[in-house]
């Protein structure tokens, strides 16, 4: 496996791949990699010849008052999974080898990308959506591999894909578990026994939708509701939201169908 941190021997190692018939996949992620993260690079190593793995924590999708400067960082340790996995090549370049000192030019979706997640954090999908499109030039790959756990990003990425004809197949993969049910992430890292034990609300909220559906209710509201109250039952977690809504277009639901 290589460890490149600059953009023009990205494009040699990858147009040596390209030269030799191999079919290329990508798959970005801000490090710190855990279970969820290896369980789209072994996709992308099973459906493709030759694995990116990028490792950039990309100061545009955060805003101001974010976690930025606290984001948990490990390359080394990363190097090392992506190594054993048997990805080829980790892309980690510096702040200033991605965008030099005087970027200016930003790709943005309107649209899906002002509700949920978009609402709460301002300017956070155009850092990720110029960050992708980076990405996605500097190495063309055929197939790109995200995870549904960021599933307004997969739409939002999807639109992007369709809007702009880009040459790529964004592949969407399951989100990968703790055995509670608390969805791997590397912000768990922030969370101390008591807000661990806590974040469980989420996971269980998910569950009491489906088990309201499940026993046939339809109205959208009612389900809502419950889950809020669910949620506030837990003295530690504050609702940035709760919605429901249809999985492509992010339009919020009034009645459940299918
Ligand atoms: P991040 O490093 O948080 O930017 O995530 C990089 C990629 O890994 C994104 O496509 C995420 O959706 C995906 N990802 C993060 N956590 C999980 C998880 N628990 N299960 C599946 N995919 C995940």
């Amino acid at each position: 496996m290589e460890l490149i941190t600059s953009k023009q021997e990205l494009r040699k190692a990858v147009n040596r791949a390209r030269q030799e018939g191999k079919k290329i996949g990508l798959v970005p992620t801000m490090g710190y990699l855990h279970r969820g993260h290896l369980s789209l690079i072994e996709r992308a190593i099973k459906d493709t010849d030759f694995v990116v793995v990028s490792i950039f924590v990309n100061p545009l999708q955060f805003g101001a008052g974010e976690d930025y400067e606290e984001y948990p960082r490990d390359l080394r340790r990363d190097s090392k999974l992506v190594e054993e996995l048997g990805a080829d090549v980790v892309f980690a370049p510096s702040v200033e080898e991605m965008y030099g000192s005087d970027h200016g030019t930003y790709v943005e979706v309107f649209g899906l990308t002002e509700r949920l997640c978009g609402a709460s954090r301002p300017g956070h999908f155009k850092g990720v959506t110029t960050v992708v499109s980076k990405l996605f030039n500097l190495v063309q790959p055929d197939l790109a591999f995200f995870g549904q756990k960021d599933a307004q990003q997969v739409a939002v990425l999807k639109k992007m894909v369709k809007d702009l004809d880009l040459p790529v197949e964004i592949i969407a993969l399951p989100i990968v578990r703790e055995e509670d049910g608390l969805a791997l992430s590397s912000r768990n890292k922030y969370l101390n026994s008591k807000e661990r034990e806590a974040a469980l609300v989420l996971f269980k909220s998910l569950q009491l939708a489906e088990k309201l559906i499940g026993e046939g209710e339809r109205q959208a509201e009612k389900i809502r509701r419950q889950m809020v109250d669910f949620i506030n039952s837990e003295p530690l977690a504050n609702i940035d939201y709760v919605e429901i809504c249809s999985v492509d277009d992010l339009k919020p639901l009034k009645v459940l169908k299918g």
